[in-house]
């Protein structure tokens, strides 16, 4: 039986504008994200989008591309630091990371005549069965077949049969949620994968607009493979060493709403995750850029929180020694796990991922230009030490003098 058509998407800008892109930024960052998404993924499975990307920077002026063995993809942006010696200020090198997979399937074989496939990522598995999954070769970009998630099988992992193939499969065939790629309702993006193609998209177009500028100091994208399955692909890049050497690192993430962190409140300053505190200093520098973008841009909303709701990559980042803030989205539909246990496109509000890129692009922009927020902190509460400080002598002195009396 022939394969069916993806279930339509719809792209198209929200009429209304936040003001923090201008009309050109804007229609470039829903091209990156439109060709983003529409790649399918899966742990292990990221060929698609990292081929995109290198077709994306190869060669091109003012960029370097480096793949390391797990695949993993690091593009740096160099080229206004080659014309013009180094930078105002010397810094660490800024680099912006997120990953490149989704929760979704892999094509075990075949068991009693049945096609079996394993699922990676943190879906519950109770949920699965009944699915329809579409299945891709690695790199290919047009489905070979669907099918619907059988029983699971008794093998201890996550493993499926397939029931109601259409289509012909093979062994090394992914497997993704059959949804549409993504559509534009109102200002909310519903996709199959936000999480975290959107986290990517938002580098791309940070990137984008600092190679328009001519951007006078390095800055990165780290693009990593098998995030879901416990940051492996990074874990690997941090192991490789070499590659992150004097790098500052901003980890993007679309991460589960919060009755704290809303859906359409603006993007996030992610102080921490489920598993741990990031770094403080580049915390406040990101908290530091959106103050500065709130103050300009009027139509600009920010929130600052600790996004318990999962852990990322940050957090494996700064175990080993690679200093790492965070940014993130609100996420809707984590995962894909809708209300009532329904699979279900995630969603992200689409002003809130404009502000991101603003952010980011503020962020590498204001470590040239602004001052630094630590030292800016620092000044603060020393000027209050020293208002205060004629109260805190006469005081410490009668104190002190108590205790003496006390003593003798
Ligand atoms: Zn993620």
């Amino acid at each position: 039986m022939e394969v069916s058509a993806v279930p339509a998407s719809r792209f198209a800008l929200p009429k209304r504008a936040s003001g923090v892109l201008d009309s050109a930024q804007r229609e470039r960052a829903l091209a990156i994200v439109q060709a983003l998404v529409s790649t399918p993924t899966a742990p292990y499975a990221e060929d698609g989008l990292v081929q995109l990307l290198v077709n994306m920077y190869a060669g091109r002026e003012g960029f370097d591309v480096l793949v390391d063995e797990h695949a993993n993809l690091v593009v740096v942006w160099t080229g206004g630091v080659a014309k013009r010696g180094s930078s105002k200020r010397a810094h660490r090198t800024l680099a912006f990371s997120a990953h490149l997979d989704h929760p979704g399937f892999l094509v075990e074989g075949r068991r009693q005549g049945n096609w079996t496939a394993s699922f990676h990522g943190g879906v519950p598995a109770k949920l699965l069965p009944g699915a329809t999954v579409r299945f891709y070769k690695p790199g290919r970009s047009e489905s070979v077949a669907t099918a619907t998630v059988g029983a699971q099988l008794p093998t201890g992992r996550m493993v499926f049969a397939l029931t109601k193939l259409r289509g012909r499969l093979a062994k090394g065939c992914f497997g993704v949620f059959d949804q549409p790629h993504g559509v534009m309702r109102g200002s909310r993006l519903h996709a199959r994968v936000c999480d975290d193609l959107l986290g990517v998209a938002a580098i791309v177009s940070t990137l984008e607009a600092l190679a328009d500028t001519n951007h006078p100091a390095r800055v990165a994208g780290i693009f990593t493979r098998a995030e879901e399955t416990g940051f492996v692909g990074c874990i690997g890049l941090l192991q490789a060493q070499g590659l992150l050497t004097e790098v500052d690192v901003i980890g993007l993430e679309c991460s589960p709403k919060r009755p704290f962190a809303k859906v359409g409140s603006g993007p996030v300053v992610r102080v921490g995750d489920k598993r741990s505190v990031f770094d403080p200093y580049l915390s406040l520098e990101l908290s530091a850029a959106a103050e500065r973008l709130e103050a300009r841009v009027p139509g600009f909303r920010w929130q600052r929180a600790l996004m318990d709701g999962g852990s990322c990559e940050s957090t494996a980042y700064n175990l080993w020694g690679v200093r790492a803030g965070a940014a993130c989205l609100a996420l809707g539909n984590y995962h894909n796990c809708g209300p009532a246990g329904r699979l279900e496109p995630e969603f992200v509000d689409w002003n809130d991922y404009e502000g991101l890129v603003a952010l980011l692009q503020e962020m590498a922009v204001g470590r040239l230009t602004s001052e630094s927020p630590t030292l800016k902190l620092q000044t603060r509460l020393q000027g209050l030490y020293d208002s205060q400080t004629p109260r805190l002598a006469l005081s410490a002195k009668r104190i002190l003098s108590s205790l003496e009396e006390r003593t003798t």
